[in-house]
């Protein structure tokens, strides 16, 4: 029995320990290098840090209002116009929250009746479920194939179709794949949500990062714009992933339902790092597109260097992650077994895909790892350096 099980409610039991967690605790204990949890070893942009601490200094320091700094929220909805040219009203259409992942959790506990179905799909990130079983809602997996991480149509449209589907939550881009969703899957989402009448929830973190594509948010195919909750976070876009500021935008009658559930979750976040995302925010395009850049070049480092060692490499499009199938390293091993033994053997810590997958499904991504390439170059280099020991 896992800690804590015996008194945690049987809804949650399946949900004791992230794997982020777990193996980011390994690193710390082995000494290992983390290429494990998705957070960069190098802060982002030195002047946003300041304008929080120039905040703090500046008397920032109270409840901020429960629906965020009107800052922030002005810098959301210019950020959403100029980009995508989706416009929202900063009083009624823009809701600050502890994250995407209250956002996400909000949303669940703000839209689903018991026994509703959240069409999601599958690998998941892992915070879907376990707020699914917080709303008393139902999961409803479509797969994703590689090496392209495409789904079957007709998975998808049979899920949407249930008579108690009542959210489709999309991740796009993607993690732990690293997919880019295209616009014609974004057309087959829409037009099912509209044809079952279904919301839509998005969950767009890893908006910027894109290395290959373009990424569509949802809400702005025809007709989405109303029925989608938008959900992103400043985290993984300016590389400060402890601050936890992340934002939700919809239509006003949505935004209010996600706001009654997130109001006695939190009720508000940090004021001065809400102030320091709205800097961030409002950042030329070109500073915005090269993180992406930078990013891209560790991708290639890792996945090459991965490829070298015999791993089959799923390549991403997007995201801090790469995925690989380790079967022809690390023959007979699942990936949790093989996640288990490489700190010991490498010195390096990677994440077992296979818990993305529908745990009653123990063959599903069996021998999938995710490894995180938002490290320095020197920490790149060293971990596959390490890695060829296993290899060898
Ligand atoms: N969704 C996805 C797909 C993620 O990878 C993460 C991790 N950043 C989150 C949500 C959570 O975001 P945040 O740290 O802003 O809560
Ligand atoms: N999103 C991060 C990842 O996928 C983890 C965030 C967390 O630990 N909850 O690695």
């Amino acid at each position: 029995m896992a800690a804590g099980e015996a008194y945690l409610a049987r809804r949650l039991r399946p949900y004791t320990t992230t794997i982020f967690a777990t193996m980011s605790e390994l690193a710390t204990v082995t000494g290992a290098l983390n290429l494990g949890q998705g957070f960069p070893d190098t802060d982002g942009p030195a002047e946003l840090r300041e304008v929080a601490v120039e905040a703090i200094r500046g008397g920032h320091n109270q409840y901020p209002p429960g629906n965020g700094v009107p800052e922030l929220r002005e810098a959301v909805a210019a950020h959403q116009r100029d980009w995508y040219g989706l416009g929202f009203d900063p009083e009624t259409e823009v809701l600050v929250t502890v994250g995407a992942t209250e956002a996400i959790a909000a949303t669940m506990l703000a839209l689903c009746e018991p026994g509703d179905e959240v069409v999601m799909f599958e690998p998941t990130y892992d915070s879907y479920a376990a707020c699914a079983a917080m709303a008393d809602a139902v999961p409803r997996l479509v797969r994703l194939h590689p090496p392209d991480w495409s789904f079957d149509p007709a998975e998808l449209a049979a899920a949407c179709a249930s008579p108690r589907a009542r959210l489709l939550l999309l991740n796009t881009p993607h993690n732990p794949t690293g997919k880019v969703f295209t616009a014609d899957e974004l057309g087959q989402a829409a037009a099912l949500c509209a044809d079952h009448d279904l919301l839509a929830v998005t969950d767009e973190v890893y908006e910027h990062l894109v290395f290959d594509g373009a990424h569509v948010p949802l809400a702005t195919l025809p007709g989405m714009r109303d029925r989608t909750v938008t959900i992103s976070s400043g985290g993984k876009t300016f590389s400060f992933t402890g601050w936890k500021v992340g934002w939700v935008c919809a239509a006003a009658p949505l935004v209010a339902a996600v706001r009654a559930a997130k109001q006695f979750l939190t009720y508000t976040s940090a004021a001065p790092l809400q102030l320091a995302i709205a800097r961030g925010l409002g950042f030329p395009r070109e500073r915005l597109d090269g993180f992406a850049v930078d990013l891209a070049a560790k991708r290639d480092l890792l996945c090459d260097g991965l490829s070298s060692l015999g791993y089959e490499v799923y390549r991403p499009a997007a995201t801090y992650f790469a995925t690989t199938d380790i079967a022809a390293v690390a023959p007979g091993l699942s990936a949790q077994e093989y996640c288990l033994a490489l700190p010991g053997r490498c010195g390096v810590v990677a994440v077992p895909s296979s818990v993305f997958y529908d745990p009653a499904d123990p063959v599903a991504g069996a021998t999938l790892v995710r490894w995180a390439f938002c490290k320095r170059d020197e920490v790149l280099h060293d971990a596959l350096t390490r890695l060829a020991s296993w290899a060898a």
